[in-house]
């Protein structure tokens, strides 16, 4: 079992297999990208089996797939079916921007990877342009539309909530809950925007989120936080689907984090503000062998920070910038 000095257990691994991206969403990335890591350095599909096959003996049971666009990672099939097939992991899923994963929902979901999280920050065409910087809105509806039509799908649509672009998206979105099971998740905005900018203050945090809810719907039900949940439910009266707010700037619901985070070139994050602890990438070619690597990730659990308030000050007091979330991977 992998535990940190808090008696919180690391069961769930994050895993981003590229930091490209085919859009250029304002709180992710800078206008002109990012600079992308060579393929040399990018953990090989054999690797990340290995690091997985080494953590599912330690009781890491979910593994979610993101990015950047995780599907513009070559094959990335190939490697969802093979860790599929690695004992112990029970549970697969995947966060993507819906632009280009259409075409591989019907091949996937009988390797159990029924778990689909979308970003999608505005059902306002224009509104979307120019949050993601790109003309994909109607191609990511064509997407979110297939994947509500399969009730094999546990859907989910993640929403960045930012003052100056999409707060008129927030009651539409809400709206979609009413006839379809789906969750829409509201997500304070946070400071990984490649900019290297620390964030300041942060406007609409989930209070105020909450309250512009509340303040349109009558009835908006508490509902039952899943063990583990970064989101808080709710439910509108007589509505299918549900909605909740992550309060990722906020960072209220560290206590009881269960996650470990891998970036595409190996780097670990036990804490998604910290700088990193270690590249397993490197130790492997390094010709570190199974127990070798089990022993270096469970050391930087041990120190896993209490929150993400002291994992950012220990970053900080590192003189590590920010990194853009297509490089963490969310
Ligand atoms: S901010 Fe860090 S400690 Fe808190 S839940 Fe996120 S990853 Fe876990």
């Amino acid at each position: 079992m992998l535990q940190d000095s808090f008696n919180r257990q690391i069961d769930y691994l994050r895993i981003a297999v590229t930091d490209k991206c085919n859009l250029r969403c304002q709180y992710c990335m800078p206008a002109n990208g990012i600079d992308y890591i060579k393929q040399s350095e990018l953990l090989s599909y054999e690797e990340i089996e290995r690091i997985v096959s080494v953590l599912a003996k330690e009781g890491v049971r979910k593994i979610r797939f993101t990015g950047g666009e995780p599907f513009l990672r070559k094959d990335l099939s190939y490697l969802i079916k093979s860790i599929s097939k690695i004992e112990g992991i029970e549970k697969l899923a995947i966060t993507t921007n819906a632009t280009i994963c259409i075409k591989y929902v019907d091949d996937l979901i009988p390797y159990g990877l029924t778990d689909w999280n979308v970003s999608i920050d505005s059902l306002d065409k224009k509104r979307f342009e120019t949050i993601t910087r790109r003309d994909e809105y109607e191609t990511v509806i064509d997407c979110i539309n297939y994947l509500k039509a399969d009730p094999r799908i546990k859907l989910k649509l993640n929403t960045v909530v930012m003052k100056q672009h999409n707060i008129d998206d927030i009651i539409p979105l809400v709206e979609l809950t009413q006839n379809h099971s789906l969750s829409v998740r509201f997500i304070e905005e946070m400071p990984f925007n490649g900019s290297g900018n620390e964030q300041a203050e942060l406007v609409w945090d989930h209070k105020k989120i909450l309250w512009h809810i509340t303040e349109y719907f009558n009835h908006v039900n508490k509902i039952p936080d899943p063990q583990n949940s970064t989101s808080f439910n709710y439910q509108i009266q007589d509505f299918k689907g549900s909605f909740g707010i992550i309060p990722a700037f906020t960072r209220s619901f560290c206590g009881t984090c269960n996650r470990l985070r891998m970036t595409p070139t190996g780097l670990i994050k036990t804490c998604l503000y910290d700088k990193g602890t270690f590249n397993v990438k490197n130790m492997m070619r390094a010709g570190a062998t199974d127990a070798e690597v089990l022993t270096a990730i469970q050391e930087a659990i041990r120190y896993k920070s209490k929150d993400g308030f002291e994992a950012d000050k220990k970053r900080r007091g590192g003189n590590s910038t920010l990194l853009s979330m297509a490089q963490i991977g969310g």
